[in-house]
């Protein structure tokens, strides 16, 4: 997170599995000891004892780089100025991996696998990105972010144009988001978003290259394409 006034930089979120109580600890550094201490001299005292620790077990400080590369996409966090504190609740809870899913060890009775479509272990990731239930949903907010980066685009006085058809070399038929031209310029931006749940510090490079590789044969049959009308 950026840096409050009073130094902290990391928050330790705990969970209540049962009663879904959340409290947050701000930090000023981040280890397994300081969040210990947390839990020793402050959580349990004031709430009572606990049965078991769950963790996510992710690796220490997962994520807080990609947070920290861009701090707008963090604010909700300090300014939930537009969530309700149920949604900001289930936000911290998604950021931090746990959401009251059936993977989250003792939310499951019967088995871990997802409950809409059982074929995969429910996980957030699969909830949100994967699973055939959820892709109405997955489109509409796709659907939105590209136009929001467009109306972006726009703003700064660049050409946009949106859901272009271009041809791959195989000869099957692909589909850019956002074509984006700079005033004067002969080179154009492509913009695909992809939302993913963050899983590693690489990822989002990887995307990056994964589509170039991919987009690149098509870029000949893009620019035939341009001229249809610029996105609304
Ligand atoms: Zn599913």
């Amino acid at each position: 997170m950026p840096t409050s006034s009073f130094g902290h930089r990391y928050i330790f979120v705990t969970y209540d599995v049962f009663t879904k109580f959340v409290k947050i600890y701000p930090l000023r550094n981040i280890s397994s000891k300081l969040c210990a201490d947390k839990l020793v001299r402050d959580y349990i005292p004031t709430y009572g004892p606990v049965t078991a620790v769950l963790s996510d077990n992710v690796s220490e400080g997962k994520g807080i780089i990609l947070y920290k590369e861009f701090t707008p996409a963090n604010k909700w966090i300090r300014k939930p100025d537009r969530l309700t504190s149920s949604e900001w609740r289930l936000a911290l809870k998604m950021t931090v991996n746990i959401c009251p899913l059936r993977a989250i060890p003792g939310r499951s009775r019967d088995r871990k696998h997802c409950r809409r479509c059982v074929s995969e272990i429910e996980t957030l990731g699969h909830v949100l990105g994967a699973c055939p239930f959820s892709e109405t949903l997955r489109n509409s907010r796709h659907h939105r972010i590209s136009s929001m980066i467009a109306e972006a685009l726009r703003k700064k006085d660049l050409t946009v144009h949106g859901e272009i058809h271009g041809i791959s070399q195989e000869g099957s038929c692909r589909r850019i988001d956002v074509l984006a031209i700079p005033p004067g310029s002969t080179s154009a931006y492509i913009i695909d978003p992809t939302v993913r749940i963050e899983a590693q510090e690489q990822q989002p490079a990887d995307s990056t290259q994964k589509n170039a590789e991919f987009m690149s044969p098509q870029f000949p049959s893009i620019w035939r394409n341009i001229t249809s009308p610029p996105l609304k």
